[in-house]
């Protein structure tokens, strides 16, 4: 028995598929498309490219809240993979060459198409949960501090990054599918697409202004509320931060001793876990700068290089302030 054909959906409100909006595009000749993309593939932009390219549609509003919405889901399942190695024997470098694999990998893919939607930051929540299992950091740190302690840059700059690279390997080169959006015209050149950010524009403007992105993270990092933690002594850098050679439990405890948020006895006693704020040595209150300078028991045994490069030494310390952070 022959089934029956699909009917069409009539509800105006109904935003089709890219499958459904390609089919129908090559068929009718319709000149605007409505676009939900979901799960952005390379396939997917090949479809978009040929349709424009080939003129079947003039115009493609493009919404990226469901891909974004789905690559969220993706990210947390990853974050779920790294959660359930964070008690193996891998140290801070392998978690953060990781995370850079199987998480940043994925959350980047496609990322000069859709990193200007407004819902691309909904994306960086997800994310610094990854910065919170490479660095052993709790919910309450402040989020500036994990990329500077993962050696990662913020999800912005490395979409940002992504885009200059696209448009300068496009500027280069005149095959590129590109080169024509991005050839020097003013204004970003020929603007394509309908969208309040176009990606020629923003392309443009990182070339113009030479994106780099050290130094614009470092332009954010001036902005961070100070003072910053007197024992803080790390830079935003993209190379493996100090200490990630570690165990993981000295790393930990490095990282919260270095942002001074931690099970210590203070912030114990201020999340209601604890009675008292005391620390072991009969000090009233016992926070990160009190065992770093103060503390008669717990200080380190080389004093501030502890926390720089720890040595044999530094790490038995490390590992004995662990049950305090
Ligand atoms: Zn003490």
């Amino acid at each position: 028995m022959r089934s029956q054909p699909k009917q069409p959906n009539t509800d105006p409100k109904h935003v089709p598929s890219l499958g459904q909006a390609a089919r129908t595009a090559v068929r009718e000749g319709v000149t605007l498309l409505q676009l939900n993309v979901e799960g952005l593939t390379k396939a997917k932009i090949n479809i978009l490219e040929h349709l424009v390219s080939t003129h079947k549609v003039t115009t493609i509003l493009l919404q990226y809240k469901p891909h974004i919405a789905a690559l969220r889901s993706k990210i947390s399942a990853r974050n779920n993979l790294l959660r359930c190695l964070v008690g193996s024997s891998w140290g801070a470098s392998t978690f953060r060459t990781a995370a850079l694999a199987i998480v940043h990998s994925a959350a980047e893919y496609a990322a000069p198409v859709w990193c200007r939607s407004v819902h691309a930051k909904k994306l960086d929540t997800t994310l610094n949960e990854t910065l919170r299992i490479i660095t052993g950091c709790l919910r309450s740190t402040p989020v500036a501090f994990m990329p500077v302690l993962a050696g990662i840059a913020p999800p912005k700059h490395r979409r940002a990054q992504a885009t200059h690279k696209i448009a300068c390997q496009a500027m280069d080169s005149i095959n590129h599918p590109l080169h024509a959006t991005l050839g020097g015209q003013p204004h970003g050149g020929r603007q394509r697409l309908v969208s309040r950010r176009p990606f020629s524009r923003h392309a443009a403007a990182l070339v113009a202004a030479g994106f780099n992105i050290n130094t614009a993270w470092c332009d954010d990092w001036k902005e961070v509320s100070r003072p910053l933690p007197p024992q803080f002594n790390v830079e935003p850098s993209t190379t493996t931060p100090t200490g990630a050679d570690l165990p993981r439990k000295a790393w930990t405890t490095l990282n919260r001793l270095r942002t001074g948020v931690g099970r210590f006895g203070k912030c114990m006693h201020r999340w209601g876990l604890k009675t008292s704020s005391s620390c072991i040595c009969g000090a009233e209150s016992q926070t990160a700068e009190h065992i770093l300078f103060d503390c008669r028991v717990l200080h380190p045994p080389m004093g501030q290089d502890d926390l720089k490069s720890p040595d044999e030494e530094g790490k038995r310390w490390l590992q004995l302030v662990a049950e305090y952070a």
